[in-house]
């Protein structure tokens, strides 16, 4: 349980070696807190929780779609 709100951001980038590879346009789902931040719900990205998104304004071409964060955003339908 966590008494935050449901939050989506990109991965934070100062994380990896490159941060300029074109797959950091995705945003992806909060999912478990880890030692070095929050990771995402797909398990594959610590996310920058200096920029997080409200789930429903997250556009949905950027959404990260691998198994985890997809479930997570069908809860929160793109805002019309
Ligand atoms: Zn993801």
């Amino acid at each position: 349980m966590t008494d935050e709100a449901p939050w989506a951001a990109g991965r934070d980038a100062s994380w990896y070696d490159r941060p300029n590879v074109h797959s950091s346009k995705v945003v992806h789902m909060a999912g478990q807190r880890i030692r070095e931040g929050t990771a995402s719900q797909c398990g594959r990205s610590v996310l920058d929780d200096d920029m997080k998104w409200i789930p429903e304004q997250v556009p949905q071409p950027i959404r990260c779609r691998s198994n985890g964060c997809r479930q997570a955003f069908l809860a929160h339908p793109p805002a019309a």
